[in-house]
């Protein structure tokens, strides 16, 4: 047979280890995977909502600024209701508003016509009398009501936003407006209130009016700028308050939550970088690989028991059908502990292959060993029968026997009739034997009986019965059929070998044919 070719060549264990390994680096992968996706969702997920819920406070703090300040105003309004022709008193209520709160940049009376009536602080004197043409004081007389106003620049060049309050007579004639501003570039109550944000980790404030230009940011070069293109703006003209993940305008991927000021749709957003927010995930990532490398290890090597245990049986399975041919197999492949199921069906059919194995060869050696005309052994078991009884040391007396005129019968009935005669001659042996006696048909019309332990009287007397029984049992169609009989007696302690006994046996059959056949001779004692 060929030799398979001699390579890398796997076996079981391996394999299951190697699949083993590449399954659990594979889970451990995923999981590591997994893990990441999951906790930097929740990481930004959480951070999301986080600055929601601060942009949404710092809205609502905005608001209620704006609502005590507009009340404040609207106290003041009543007042200057009834001195708005005494100067003095209404400068003096404008410098009582600056101080009050110290909330606005500057505090003015404006009269129907548009004309500053009052101002503080005191470097804005110089505008009084005017008339006031902002957008911002253009729109108050033109609105008449509570009003926050869209950021504008001021007649000094301020950025400003102006909270006003009209003033009506008793009558409700309409008398003009007090108004206080915030200067959006500048330090005022407004930029300090949402100003307190803590800027560490990168994380930012603004506000835009709700047409999107800057009321306040970390930058103040950026106030009063439009903001543009910025999704997260858009979305604040339609809702109170959300998240949305941006990338700002210096590209940085920003985590933002936003609120609107109901009042006055300015949208508050708190944002923080992307990057920032899932720094914690490498360390907790170091962390689960630190948790699973060890459990991954313990896992390995129950790995590699179970490899073992479940290999061991088929290796020794394995061997067992290598050395089928060998004694002891059998008893090997019975000792193999087939815990699973696979192996206990190999070990099955292995024992199963085996017997059958064994059963046919002790049926070839019976073959071997036997006459197959008249089923009793032939000379290759006399051989092996007398080295047994020579080598147990055994004594024993040999009984040859020939057909009388035997070519007669075969002449006279043919050589089919001849062999059922032999048959039949063997039947009546076996009924003259008893069991360990040892029949064969040495020849052709030839037999031996091997009487083991049997002296020679015992043997001269079953020849006899055998030598009576064989006359008096006629065979069809031949009739009437006589043997003759020769015997020797073996004895261990005796210098004659099995060989010289069956020698001396078959002298005496001769001696019984030359007396007339039909007799038994026993032989003369050793030679
Ligand atoms: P004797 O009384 O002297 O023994 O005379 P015999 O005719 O029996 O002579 P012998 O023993 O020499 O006979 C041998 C004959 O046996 C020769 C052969 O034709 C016959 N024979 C031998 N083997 C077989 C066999 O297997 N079947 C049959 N039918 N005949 C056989
Ligand atoms: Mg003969
Ligand atoms: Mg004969």
């Amino acid at each position: 047979m060929p030799h398979a070719k001699k390579g890398l060549r796997l076996d079981l264990r391996t394999l299951i280890l190697v699949l083993c390994a590449l399954t659990a680096v594979v889970m451990l992968l995923t999981s590591y995977f997994a893990s990441y996706r999951v906790q930097r969702q929740l990481l930004i997920d959480h951070a999301l909502e986080a600055n929601r819920v601060y942009a949404a406070k710092l809205a609502s703090i905005t608001e209620t600024f704006l609502g005590s300040t507009l009340q404040q105003l609207a106290v003041s309004a009543q007042l200057q209701g009834q001195r708005l022709d005494e100067p003095m008193a209404l400068q003096a209520e404008t410098e009582r508003l600056m101080q009050q709160g110290n909330v606005f940049n500057s505090v003015f009376v404006v009269d129907a016509q548009g004309v500053l009536r009052a101002i503080s602080p005191a470097p804005l004197r110089k505008m009084l009398g005017t008339r006031l043409q902002t957008p911002g004081a253009l729109e108050a007389l033109r609105e008449r009501q509570t009003l926050v106003s869209m950021p504008f620049l001021s007649v000094a060049d301020n950025l400003v936003v102006a909270l006003s309050q009209p003033i009506f007579d008793s009558h409700g004639k309409y008398l003009g407006y007090v108004g206080g501003s915030l200067y959006l570039r500048e330090q005022n109550i407004f930029n300090s209130l949402l100003g307190e944000h803590f800027y560490k980790d990168g994380s930012y404030l603004y506000v835009v009016d709700r047409n999107r230009r800057l009321l306040y940011h970390p930058n103040a070069q950026r106030v009063g700028t439009l903001v543009k293109g910025n999704i997260l703006v858009d979305q604040l003209a339609t809702l109170n308050s959300g998240t949305q993940q941006v990338v700002n305008s210096d590209g940085v991927e920003m985590l933002a939550g936003f609120a609107t000021v109901p009042s006055t749709g300015w949208g508050v957003v708190a944002q923080q970088p992307l990057a920032q927010t899932v720094v914690p995930l490498r360390q907790l990532i170091l962390d689960v690989i630190d948790i699973s490398v060890p459990l991954a290890l313990a896992g390995s090597l129950a790995l590699w028991w179970l490899a073992l245990a479940i290999t061991r049986p088929l290796w020794q399975l394995a061997a067992g059908a290598r050395a089928l041919d060998r004694v002891g197999t059998a008893a090997h492949l019975h000792q193999v502990r087939a815990w699973y199921f696979e192996a206990a069906e190999l070990k099955r059919a292995l024992l199963f292959g085996l017997n059958l194995l064994q059963e046919r060869i002790g049926r070839l050696r019976q073959d071997a060993q036997t006459d197959p005309l008249t089923g009793l052994g032939n000379r290759r078991s006399l051989e092996l029968s007398l080295a047994q009884l020579e080598a147990e040391g055994r004594d024993f007396c040999a009984v040859v026997l020939d057909v009388d005129h035997f070519k007669r019968i075969n002449d006279g009935h043919g050589h089919d009739i001849g062999d059922q005669v032999l048959r039949r001659l063997a039947e009546l042996m076996r009924g003259c034997c008893r069991e360990g006696d040892v029949l064969c048909r040495t020849g052709g019309e030839e037999f031996l009986m091997l009487l083991p332990g049997a002296s020679l009287e015992v043997a001269t007397s079953v020849a006899q019965r055998l030598r009576l029984c064989v006359q008096d049992t006629p065979i069809e169609p031949v009739g009437a059929v006589t043997v003759s009989l020769g015997i020797a007696h073996w004895q261990a302690t005796g210098t004659d070998t099995p060989a010289d006994t069956l020698s001396r046996a078959d002298r005496a059959l001769y001696a019984a044919k030359q007396d007339g056949r039909n007799r038994v001779k026993v032989a003369p004692g050793e030679a």
